[in-house]
């Protein structure tokens, strides 16, 4: 008998109780694995995650977790091999395993850099500005994420066992939320190898990730208002864990990525023998191919100018003729079976009901050819196209979870738009044309229905990553029937598992709170200027205020001259005067900038290194001849690197004139030295 999949749970792996249901090979039948959760005890595993994991998670900074991310990824890396041949089981050709583990993996990397990059190293994240609440300055607000002391509960389908898991842990655990996977069933033996591997690299925190092999018995019902579950599946148990009392009245946060009716449309603009026409065509083979056409972001309905309907279904034919079913590991088949037995009952199924309103117009539904593998123990599908009239309603609502496409007509944008709409919301749709206008009225029509529209040309496509694949940086989810989840898009996900709070405070307590330096705080001035201080030194709030000094029309003139910067509002006494906002010669911005960087700069070698850049520079005032400017800067944030011996100072810097009114603020940004002798 096949080996029975072990859960991991409160620290170690649990067999269960009975000898479990097997899990079939998809192309030859054999037993891969058995499974069973029986006697596993969910709510130790929810008490272990809140109280082990979470607080191990949180002690950390965003920049910490990103390291474990990274090393997570790395240590994966070296075993995909491993995890390549197991998810042959799967039906997965090495092309679908590509997307699968190497997917997941990549995009372990991709959270890894975002996190370090875009979250601080710290445990809060700000949002937005600080608001002035106040008249006197003395009562401002600023909103600030936290963690959640919950749980993140991931139920997973079947199709993406490595990169499903992946995807929603890396953002999950930047967010400091511990972990419990419940992998589908019929292919989680691929889910169980890689949880071993990440949990025997003993780099995760204990506690930070579990597994559920088998059903997930009454996990839900020992969730609680700080847990989240993102699931991915079918409409129906989407509805099913819609309707559980804690989701409804409990207050647990439910994502649903659901059943998507996807479409592809081709532009009226485009002509068969324009590079379009066959990108159109490999797009929609190669989303009806891969996977063997299990994912959610298939293409289900080719939308198509009328007059060109039969030229695609030729070429689809064309191209689809010479895609070889069969068994994965020969090296000569393209296409692998589906996941199992039964999930080849439920896209026959749904042939047969699309054929109400639609006629095969390629492949055989009852079967065609299969390279090795067992045609009757083996779950292969050939390759469908079928064709049904515009107003045919079974495409719009019934999706073969299978190599399976339904061609539809179209008269004019308009109508391609309201036919892409029938799907009630979809996670993705392409539109393929070379014309801009139709590509801005098709995609401002497509988007409110979608989560991802892909434009797809002659200019991006060598470079395109495909109509069905998710990417980490850019939202994946979709409104309506998709599910009105929304996962990926880089920093975003990581923001949806925290909390945001408004927080009303003095400057001096909103700087305390947040750690960065809240206008209206107070500065701390001292005889050493801050540039002698490294970060050991270095505090929030620490300041230097400049002398002053007066700038002169020579000095504008110089400026306009040396730099090349001869804009008439500095050179030209005459038109500036007619300039409605100077009335006169003004000096530059950038040289407002520049002496401002002469008054603070402390010129000796010492602990800053370099000035990296500005942010949110604005000019204010404008600045005369005759005018003088000194300048305050203070640090306003302290950010260690974890991987070098500097790290990033943030200074407020702001420019005043001889009336002490704003001529200009920004941020300058500068890496200092951790130690300095
Ligand atoms: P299911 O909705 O049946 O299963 C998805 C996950 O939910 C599995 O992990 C399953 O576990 C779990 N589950 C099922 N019932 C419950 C429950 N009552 N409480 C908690 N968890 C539960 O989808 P499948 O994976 O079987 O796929 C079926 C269909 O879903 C496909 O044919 C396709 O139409 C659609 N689908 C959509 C996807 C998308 O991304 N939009 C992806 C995959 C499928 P277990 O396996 O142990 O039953």
């Amino acid at each position: 008998m096949a080996t029975l999949l072990e859960s991991y749970a409160a620290g170690r792996w649990i067999r269960a109780e009975d000898e479990g249901e097997p899990l079939l090979d998809a192309a030859t039948g054999e037993e891969v694995a058995r499974i069973s959760s029986r006697g596993l005890d969910v709510a130790a595993m929810v008490r272990h995650a809140r109280d082990v994991g979470g607080p191990a998670i949180r002690a950390l900074t965003f920049h910490q977790r990103a390291a474990l991310l990274k090393a997570v990824a790395k240590h994966l890396t070296g075993v995909k091999d491993e995890l390549t041949t197991l998810s042959a089981h799967t039906g997965a050709t090495a092309r679908d395993t590509a997307v699968d583990v190497d997917g997941g993996i990549g995009t372990l990397f991709s959270y890894a850099s975002r996190g370090t990059r875009e979250l601080p190293n710290d445990t809060i994240v700000l949002d937005g500005g600080v608001e002035q609440l106040g008249k006197g300055g003395t009562f401002v607000g600023r909103h600030v994420y936290t963690s959640r002391p919950g749980v993140a509960v991931q139920i997973n389908a079947f199709n993406f066992p490595v990169w499903g898991m992946l995807e929603k842990l890396a953002p999950a655990f930047l967010a400091g939320l511990p972990t419990i996977v419940k992998p589908a069933s019929q292919t989680a033996y691929l889910t169980e190898l890689t949880v071993r591997h990440i949990l025997g690299s003993g780099l995760l925190p204990a506690g930070a990730l579990q597994l559920i092999s088998g059903s997930a018995g009454n996990l839900l019902d020992e969730l609680t208002v700080q847990d989240s579950i993102a699931f991915t599946g079918s409409a129906h148990t989407a509805g099913i864990l819609r309707r559980h009392p804690n989701v409804v009245d409990g207050g647990v946060r439910l994502g649903v990525e659901a059943d998507s009716l996807n479409c592809s449309i081709l532009g009226p603009d485009v002509r068969p023998d324009d590079p379009e026409f066959d990108l159109f065509v490999k797009g929609v083979v190669t989303e009806m191919t891969v996977k063997a056409g299990q994912k959610c972001t298939a293409i289900r309905r080719v939308l198509v100018p009328s007059g060109l309907r039969d030229a695609v279904i030729e070429a689809l034919g064309a191209r689809l003729s010479r895609i070889t079913v069969g068994d994965p590991r020969n090296p000569d088949v393209r296409m692998g079976p589906l996941a199992s037995l039964g999930q080849r009952d439920e896209v026959r199924k749904a042939v047969e009901a699309l054929r109400a309103g639609a006629d095969v117009v390629f492949g055989d539904p009852d079967g065609g050819t299969v390279l090795d593998g067992d045609p009757e123990r083996g779950a292969f599908v050939t390759p469908l196209v079928l064709r049904a009239a515009s107003g045919a309603p079974e495409p719009h609502d019934i999706e073969p979870f299978g190599p399976v496409s339904t061609v539809l007509a179209y008269a004019d944008v308009d109508e391609a738009v309201t036919l892409a709409a029938r799907g009630r919301g979809s996670l993705v749709a392409s539109v393929v044309t070379h014309d801009p206008d139709v590509a801005r009225s098709v995609v401002l029509g497509l988007a409110p229905w979608h989560g991802r529209v892909l434009v797809l040309d002659r200019d991006d496509a060598a470079e395109s990553t495909g109509h069905g694949s998710p990417l980490p940086t850019l939202v994946h989810g979709g409104p309506g029937r998709a599910g009105g989840g929304e996962e990926l898009g880089g920093i975003r996900a990581v923001l949806g598992h925290l909390q945001r709070t408004a927080v009303q405070a003095s400057p001096d307590l909103l700087t305390a709170i947040t750690g960065r330096w809240t206008t209206g705080a107070a500065r701390r001035e001292s005889d050493v200027h801050p540039f002698r201080k490294s970060l050991a030194d270095l505090r929030i709030g620490d300041a230097i205020r400049s002398a002053r000094r007066t700038i002169s029309l020579g000095d504008i003139e110089h400026f306009a001259e040396f730099t090349g910067d001869t804009f008439y509002a500095h050179t030209d006494a005459e038109a500036a005067a007619r300039n409605p906002l100077f009335g006169g010669i003004v000096a530059h911005g950038y040289l407002v900038v520049s002496l401002a960087a002469g008054l603070f700069v402390e010129p000796s070698p010492g602990p800053v290194l370099a000035n990296f850049g500005v942010d949110n520079l604005r000019f204010l005032t404008p600045v005369k001849a005759g005018d003088s400017i000194a300048v305050t800067l203070t640090v306003t944030q302290i950010t260690p690197r974890n991987t070098a011996d500097y790290g990033e100072v943030r200074w407020d810097a702001l420019v005043t004139n001889q009336d002490d009114k704003p001529v200009a603020t920004y941020d300058v940004l500068t890496l200092v030295a951790k130690e300095w002798p």
